[in-house]
């Protein structure tokens, strides 16, 4: 069990006033908040070791290279991949899926080869696909969603064949919280294809225990901004055999072994994946987080979420004429995805924070799935470790004081 209240002191934002009033933030999809602890584990880089990564023959970067370097083994340990090797720092899930987009197409793609997505992923999991696919001449493939907002898997197996060389789906909605069957997933593709499965755990390893091996996947890709740590850090992991044979997509200092005027070796992996002068203290930062869930429990954090999440439904299915965007299944994540016909999602997200509720509006990046329903734009609630049912109350409160003015 969390105990919201106690938790919440770690957090200075609770401390601000939103129109006078105290902040119920409902928007860890975009970005989490983040506990002093993470704040101070940054800080105290700054202030008492700054140095650069893997430069210094000197006390300083001695210290800041094991620090940074150890989170690359909290994340091992948090995701349970097998090597701390096969952990890439990366700017965010949107710079992962860059970088494996380039990396993997280079490599293993033909012209006419698939790329098979999901109607429900987020721009970061299409657009990287769409301009390797236009550049190399492959094609991108959706599986259908259903009206229940799953993965329709019949669907997925008609789509796959042996022309099938990714598979790259979202390991929990941003618009849904749908959470699809991973491992029946992967034995699909397993089945019918030579295809390398990636999962989107951008919502997911925040929110989940992850096992990497277990879920038998051979990417996964995630920011450290929504699990409580800062901006400007991610993780892709990837089984060590692909990774050594991929091609660096960034060249510069800190990824090769040796360089002459015409040619160079990269540095091992991961590193000839990390050019340049990297986040070493935004990744210090996320090693906080990681060791602050871990404290929690993500066995705790799993439970809290689906707690919030049953809650959550039964109060809005009270509010009359809205549209909830929510997966049923037995495991989904605490998203909600709302429209009211007439109402105008914007307006309605303006009136709210009138309320100190903090909610987003628009397509969340995941235009194309909004588009299939027909809705353009719809407001949404995502919950997190610092939120309890009251912020839920607040919500269905403020709805329905912004709708008395609003219709
Ligand atoms: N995938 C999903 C499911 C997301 O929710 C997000 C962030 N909204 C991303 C990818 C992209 O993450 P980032 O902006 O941190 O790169």
């Amino acid at each position: 069990m969390i105990n919201v209240d106690k938790l919440k002191k770690d957090f200075p934002i609770f401390e601000r006033k939103i129109n006078n009033l105290p902040l119920t933030y409902l928007d860890s999809g975009a970005t989490s908040q983040k506990p002093q602890q993470v704040l101070d584990a940054m800080n105290m880089i700054y202030t008492n070791s700054n140095a650069n990564v893997h430069r210094g023959t000197y006390v300083l970067s001695a210290e800041t290279t094991e620090a940074y370097e150890n989170v690359r083994n909290k994340c091992k340990e948090f995701i349970n991949a097998p090597s701390s090797d096969e952990i890439i720092f990366t700017r965010g899930t949107t710079d992962g899926y860059n970088l494996l987009a380039k990396a993997l197409t280079s490599k293993r793609l033909d012209p006419g080869d698939e790329i098979l997505l999901s109607e429900i992923e987020h721009h970061a999991n299409i657009i990287p696909w769409q301009l390797v696919a236009k550049e190399h001449d492959l094609k991108i493939k959706y599986v259908d969603v259903d009206d229940t907002y799953e993965l329709n898997l019949e669907d997925l197996s008609k789509k796959l064949s042996k022309k099938t060389k990714i598979v790259s789906l979202t390991g929990e909605s941003n618009i849904s919280g749908t959470i699809p069957n991973i491992k029946k997933i992967n034995s699909l593709v397993r089945e019918s294809s030579d295809a390398i499965f990636i999962i989107d755990g951008a919502q997911l390893v925040p929110h989940r225990a992850v096992d990497v091996q277990d879920m038998g996947i051979d990417f996964i890709t995630f920011s450290g901004h929504k699990m409580l740590g800062p901006t400007g850090i991610g993780v892709v992991w990837g089984k060590r055999e692909l990774l050594d044979e991929l091609e660096p997509v960034s060249g510069g200092g800190d990824m090769i072994e040796e360089v002459y005027f015409d040619s160079a070796k990269w540095a091992p992996v991961p590193h000839k994946f990390e050019a340049g002068t990297p986040p070493y203290v935004e990744a210090i930062g996320l090693g906080a987080a990681i060791d602050y869930l871990n404290n929690l429990g993500m066995d705790n954090v799993e439970n809290h979420s689906d707690q919030l999440r049953n809650y959550g439904i039964k109060l809005l299915e009270q509010i009359k004429d809205l549209n909830i965007i929510h997966s049923r299944a037995d495991q989904a994540g605490s998203t909600f995805s709302l429209y009211m016909e007439g109402v105008h999602a914007t307006d309605l997200s303006v009136m709210l924070d009138t309320y100190g509720v903090a909610v987003r509006a628009g397509h969340h990046c995941v235009q194309p799935f909004h588009r299939k329903l027909g809705v353009d734009a719809t407001f949404r609630a995502t919950c997190y470790v610092y939120n309890q049912e009251s912020d839920l109350d607040n919500l269905k409160d403020s709805i329905e004081k912004s709708l008395e003015i609003l219709v």
